[in-house]
């Protein structure tokens, strides 16, 4: 079935697989169409990325390209739901592809058994739709909010602490993690996490992309929510754009205006 010739076509096994989500409310056909062009890449894939992907390979984006470096290790068994006891010692990126390609036949995994640096960073950025990002050190997260930035792709940004999530949609025109981050954040090597927030932030993350790639609904453009569990509460913080974000807008506004 094909709803847009320009989109790839549905086969009959993938319209009944994607029954439940194409139709009012969810997705258009064209919109599954579109998701099945889309390749994202989620790094990195633990208890919040491993969720996220897992979420985008069962929706039908067509191509997951997922990055992380390492060994499962036991701390890891408390949220990684793509890991499992018989996994622990093994190296995580491509066990859990193998994972992740078992649960869709339509869609391809790739796997980056480390973290990408600067430069594989730009040129991930430069093959792919979309960015998840779920590292925990900040400069990770930086570095992939300055490849998304420079390939002019959205980045949606996942971080957790205990049991608060925080999420932060942002791309071209829509500020960057600078605007939502104008310091450093603390950091802490083996900083508590419950599983339950980890799949929780990870899972609205992959919402926030099916969103941006099928064209469905309102992508939380510019916003950041922080689901604090402990507390109770649950706070959407509309970004203000930082010093970048302003020089930006600015000479897109002097440009327009001189055309
Ligand atoms: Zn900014």
């Amino acid at each position: 079935m094909n709803c847009d010739p320009s989109l790839p076509e549905l086969s009959p096994e993938e319209l009944e697989r994607y029954a439940r989500q194409i139709g009012p409310g969810v997705m258009s056909l064209e919109g599954q169409q579109r998701l099945k062009q889309s390749t994202v890449l989620v790094t990195r894939v633990g208890g919040m990325g491993g969720p996220a992907a897992l979420s985008l390979v069962l929706a039908g984006v067509g191509r997951v390209i997922i990055a992380h470096g390492g060994e499962l290790i036991s701390p890891d068994l408390n949220r990684q739901v793509l890991g499992s006891e018989a996994g622990l010692g093994e190296l995580r990126a491509p066990r859990f592809a193998e994972s992740l390609r078992s649960m869709n036949r339509f869609v391809t995994v790739e796997a980056i058994d480390h973290e990408p640096n600067d430069e594989e960073a730009e040129e991930l950025a430069k093959r792919v739709d979309l960015i998840v990002s779920c590292p925990p050190t900040f400069a990770e997260r930086l570095r992939l909010d300055r490849a998304a930035r420079a390939a002019g792709i959205p980045l949606v940004d996942a971080a957790q602490w205990g049991m608060t999530g925080t999420l932060i949609v942002v791309g071209p025109g829509h500020n960057c993690l600078r605007c939502a981050y104008p310091e450093e954040p603390p950091f802490e090597e083996f900083f508590p996490v419950v599983g339950a927030i980890s799949a929780a932030t990870g899972s609205l993350a992959a919402l926030e992309a099916i969103k941006i790639l099928s064209g469905t609904g309102r992508p939380a453009w510019g916003k950041m929510l922080v689901y604090d569990g402990f507390q109770g509460f649950t706070r959407w913080v509309h970004l203000q754009p930082c010093a970048a974000c302003r020089a930006a807008a600015g000479s897109l506004q002097s440009r327009a205006s001189h055309k």
